[in-house]
């Protein structure tokens, strides 16, 4: 069930394991040190940080994959001090370059950026000074539609290039220059120019999210040549993830577990609409929270307030559309809170990532119903959902494939309901296959929910049941909701199985032996195989998208020609089940549908608490 990356042939070059890079013995190798300390008031390297330094200033390309937090800035900050010339970096947001500038003046380093929506006054003033024999800047920031739009910007980088002042061209976020990333951004994909116009300038490419199929996206696009690699692990040992059914009670639920694992303590709800943002946040300061809300729709001014008043401890929770977090720095975020489904699995990664930065224990609780995929398939479809900034200028006259970006919306949207779905697997496991890495379930140590409540597994062999499911679609003509059908199937008598006569249908009640969550999973399961597919129905009525369930011909044909379903199950509720008929069997397990709210400090789980007593009675 979980999304395997493939892997292609590539001209780069694996940095992290080759000693080669490690080495004290580069010539710049003490002055590195010495101003690591001196100007930027760090006591050591943090992981790779030396590794990409050393293989940037022996003049190669580099491609770097560090957890956002991880230090990137650094590893060309750091040579851009010491190396002779200037330090070209794209980055895709005026907001983080400002950040950046404003952190690099107070260190005394001499910083430049260059926007289009600069006075041109003060663009021609940067622009003599890179022209001047002395030329002060040490970097000079630009966005990418800089780079793409201005000739007079190409004509001085080469006039630089030409004067050998040209040391480096930083591309920071790098991700952005990828179809396949969650942040696409179609300037991005023109800075190959950078290199055809500097072939000997060394690009350090910079991103904290790419998975095999971005990096080689971004290795292609913008023409790296034989590029060392340095990447590390994306586990975040210090984040406890867990996945909750949303129901009605979400918001109550959320306030109870904040009130019992974080109380007073600082987090984030990611919300997905701005009205969820305001109600969500007005709910919880009734509840006594001190909460605010944030999101792409309020004044520059007044964003800037909340965070500012986020930041130094006056408020504790923002709940925010994914407009917010880029360059957010707070060390004691102790919590990030998805009250709906994210985009995509990269972005879940690195929202969650804001949490816990001082490496102390922080949680990651998601809450999620399937009707919410309904809702956010909807507004990607309408273009209505909110962005993070980094994609932003996201423009539909200059995409390259409007299209194909709809589609990769859509799946990378799927893979995050399988992950959902998913009650069996390590949270850690599936995340982190995402992004190319192996990662061995038993060191998650119990700190996601699945890992917490399962002991043992069993692997079902479910292909009958998608059968049936399949057929059922059919026979029920292929007009209703996933939910329908498997009321249908579950033998329901409702008013709406009665009144579209369902009742009388042959594969009515056919499921009643399972349970809601199983049954659920299983169908689930054919629209991520992509067997039945979801059509999104309009619906004027804001916020109300409902889908109809369709078989997809094409595919259905290799459930029936001997391709078997397996998927695996807790085998927690068997053990439970030859146990005395007084003891309550632990329902939760085999479902996904009942609420089982992953308090960070739950002594114990559920299931083992049962088989406990059970062992005793
Ligand atoms: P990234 O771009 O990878 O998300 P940043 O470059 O913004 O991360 O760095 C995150 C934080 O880590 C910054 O506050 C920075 O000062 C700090 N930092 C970076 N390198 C070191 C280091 N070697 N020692 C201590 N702190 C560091
Ligand atoms: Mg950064
Ligand atoms: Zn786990």
């Amino acid at each position: 069930e979980a999304f395997i990356p493939k892997i292609i042939e590539v001209n780069y070059i694996e940095g992290s394991g080759d000693k080669r890079w490690s080495s004290h013995d580069f010539p710049w190798t003490k002055e590195l040190e010495v101003n690591n300390k001196k100007v930027f008031g760090n006591h050591s390297f943090r992981p790779n940080q030396r590794e990409v330094i050393n293989a940037t200033m022996s003049g190669c390309d580099v491609f770097v994959l560090m957890p956002t937090g991880g230090g990137k800035s650094l590893t060309y900050q750091l040579p851009a001090l010491v190396c002779h010339g200037i330090t070209l970096v794209i980055s895709p947001l005026v907001s983080l370059i400002q950040d950046q500038i404003m952190h690099l003046l107070q260190l005394n380093i001499p910083a430049a950026y260059l926007s289009a929506n600069m006075e041109w006054t003060e663009q021609q003033e940067i622009l003599r000074e890179l022209n001047s024999d002395y030329c002060k800047y040490k970097l000079l920031y630009v966005t990418p539609e800089k780079v793409v739009k201005s000739d007079n910007l190409l004509r001085h980088l080469e006039n630089l290039h030409v004067r050998e002042l040209l040391a480096r061209i930083v591309i920071d976020e790098a991700h952005c220059v990828s179809q396949w990333g969650h942040d696409f951004r179609p300037d991005y994909q023109g800075l190959g120019i950078l290199k055809q116009k500097f072939p000997n300038t060394p690009v350090l490419a910079l991103t904290a999210t790419a998975t095999a199929s971005v990096k080689e996206d971004v290795v292609q696009a913008l023409g790296l040549v034989n590029c060392v690699v340095f990447r590390q692990s994306f586990n975040r040992p210090n984040l406890w993830y867990s996945v909750v059914p949303k129901t009605k009670k979400c918001l109550e639920d959320i306030d109870k577990f904040i009130r019992e694992n974080h109380f007073d303590e600082c987090g984030i709800i990611y919300c997905l609409s701005r009205m969820d943002c305001e109600k969500v946040a007005s709910n919880l300061q009734e509840c006594g929270h001190k909460c605010a809300f944030y999101h792409g729709t309020m004044d520059p001014a007044q964003r800037a307030f909340v965070q500012k008043q986020w930041s130094k401890d006056e408020i504790n929770i923002i709940c925010a559309t994914v407009a917010f977090g880029m360059g957010i720095n707070k060390p004691d975020v102790r919590f990030v809170i998805h009250h709906s489904l994210p985009k995509s699995i990269e972005g879940y990664h690195q929202e969650c990532g804001r949490a816990g930065r001082d490496g102390q224990r922080s949680s990651c609780v998601l809450y999620y119903n399937y009707s919410d995929y309904i809702r956010v398939k909807h507004m990607i479809s309408q273009g209505a959902i909110e962005q993070s900034p980094m994609a932003s200028g996201y423009n539909r006259s200059n995409m390259i494939n409007p299209g194909s970006i709809l589609e990769t919306n859509t799946e990378n949207l799927m893979r995050m309901v399988s992950y959902c779905e998913n009650d069996v697997d390590c949270r850690r496991l599936l995340q982190l296959v995402h992004f190319g890495e192996k990662f061995n379930s038993s060191t998650c140590h119990k700190t996601c929910d699945n890992c917490l409540k399962i002991t043992n597994f069993i692997e079902k062999d479910v292909t009958d049941i998608a059968k049936q499911l399949v057929e059922l679609v059919k026979l029920t003509g292929q007009r209703f909701s996933s939910s329908h059908i498997l009321e249908v199937y579950r033998g329901s008598f409702s008013q709406m199985v009665k009144k579209n006569r369902h009742e009388t249908v042959s594969l009515h009640g056919a499921g009643k032996h399972l349970g809601k969550g199983e049954a659920s999973r299983i169908l689930h399961h054919l629209v991520v195989e992509d067997i039945l597919v979801e059509e999104v129905k309009k619906s004027d009525y804001y916020g109300s998208v409902s889908s109809i369930l369709k078989v997809n011909e094409l595919k259905v044909c290799n459930l029936f020609a001997g391709h078997r379903i397996i998927l695996r199950f807790p085998s927690t509720v068997k053990a439970l089940k030859p146990g005395k008929s007084d003891v309550t069997p632990a329902k939760g397990s085999l479902t996904s549908g009942k609420p089982n709210v992953i308090p960070t400090n739950a002594p114990q789980p559920q299931t083992e608490v049962d088989l406990n007593l059970s062992a005793k009675l």
